[in-house]
């Protein structure tokens, strides 16, 4: 007897599946592992996926119900949805002034010294309502879906206080109870130091560890703690700290890690045996190794290289150490103000010479890893979330060619076309 199914995707020229062995992330030649069938199809019912193969033998397995929704992918590709691993979604204000500066020539750092960078942000964020995030949230949201992204992990780190931090994080926890996207929260009390703590870090450092971290594991806010480990920031041992206290408390680490400069980063890292460790432009081959050794992955962020005038990792070489690799956007006001993460899959490959199969993977199944959501989503196999994406694209490889605009025609979330 067929199974009946309440959504059935017909005429898919390429699915992307990702299918495998799925239950580590992908390091080396499997990065390329894409498992294509052409002329597939997929079936689901309440949200979960009940077939996906070539058309032929879901179509003998499965049988639409009356009210079901029967979609005719025209040809083209269907991919999981993405994947956005490392995002600052929730804040309030511009950084136009000093993107202007930046044109002029002043770097990060000197606008950071200013009172510019994340901490203009913190003062507006500060300012906002937690209605105010959660609007704001829920317009960028509804912006990253229509780019075929369909879970997103979010960062607190523009309050600085414990309070505003709080505020953040429940601004998160609406967002993921209101939106169609999943968002995955990350606390990043230690994003930067806040004036009120100026020449004082440590004390900082003590707060976000007896007052933060504590508060936030006691209101279940967060799922990862985020450091940003960085001249200018916070010093590895600083960032030690933090990632062993979250730790402690049931956070699991991630850092920002060797973005402006090698800071030992990407070591430590492997060190606390973090998930990711994220940007990593500067990382050494040592540090690369530590964290191919431990399994830590590399978040990597091309949108935000190419908005600062940066070399971009080098994500070849990751690779070739067996480093498992994701993208993601970093959207943020400062350093990444993208949404797409199709822009960044093409900076992917433009910038760091990855192969497009490979930028396909890292955003969806390797950034699903990279956040912990990869029993569920991030491949397109029976018994997980039917979230996919029908390109306007007919060849997959055509995908980064298509920077700057938007590949993407239909968004299914849960089985559920809405986008
Ligand atoms: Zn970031």
């Amino acid at each position: 007897m067929k199974v009946p199914v309440d959504l059935l995707i017909v005429n898919v020229g390429q699915l992307l599946t990702l299918a495998g062995p799925n239950e580590w992330p992908r390091t080396g030649s499997s990065l390329r592992e894409l498992g294509l069938i052409r002329d597939g199809a997929i079936a689901a019912a309440d949200g979960v996926i009940v077939a996906a193969g070539p058309a032929a033998s879901v179509l003998d397995e499965v049988v639409l119900a009356p009210d079901g929704a029967r979609l005719d992918a025209g040809g083209n590709v269907v991919l999981p949805g993405f994947v956005d691993p490392h995002t600052h979604l929730i804040h309030a204000g511009s950084r136009a002034d000093e993107f202007v500066l930046r044109l002029g020539g002043a770097t990060y750092q000197q606008i950071a010294e200013r009172g510019g960078g994340i901490v203009s942000t913190m003062r507006a964020t500060r300012e906002a309502s937690e209605d105010d995030l959660v609007a704001l949230g829920r317009m960028r949201l509804d912006r990253m879906l229509a780019h075929g992204t369909t879970t997103v992990e979010a960062k607190s780190g523009y309050g600085l206080a414990l309070d505003d931090e709080l505020k953040m994080l429940r601004a998160i926890h609406r967002l993921t109870a209101a939106h169609e996207v999943d968002v995955i929260p990350t606390f990043l009390g230690a994003h930067a130091l806040p004036p009120e703590h100026r020449g004082d870090p440590d004390a900082y450092v003590r707060r976000v560890v007896e007052e933060m971290i504590p508060a936030v594991v006691d209101e279940d806010l967060a799922e990862f703690c985020d450091v940003f480990c960085e001249a200018g920031a916070f010093t590895p041992d600083q960032s030690r700290t933090v990632l062993t206290a979250g730790a402690e408390a049931g956070l699991e680490p991630k850092i920002h890690a060797d973005e402006l400069s090698d800071l030992g980063g990407a070591r430590l890292a492997a060190e606390v045996g973090a998930v990711s460790a994220d940007h990593l432009l500067y990382a050494s081959d040592e540090g690369l190794s530590a964290m191919a050794a431990t399994g830590t992955m590399a978040v990597l962020l091309p949108g935000t290289a190419l908005f600062l005038g940066l070399p971009y990792a080098r994500a070849r070489r990751m690779i070739e150490l067996g480093v498992a690799i994701a993208l993601a956007t970093d959207f943020n006001p400062g350093t990444s103000p993208t949404y797409s993460m199709p822009m960044v899959i093409a900076l992917g490959c433009i910038g760091m010479r990855l192969d497009p199969a490979e930028a396909i993977a890292a955003a969806t199944i390797n950034a699903a890893h990279a956040i912990r959501v990869a029993e569920e989503v991030g491949s397109l196999e029976v018994g997980k979330a039917a979230d996919a994406v029908i390109l306007d694209l007919t060849d997959y490889r055509e995908l980064p060619m298509a920077f700057g605009t938007n590949p993407v025609r239909t968004v299914i979330k849960r089985g559920r076309v809405v986008g």
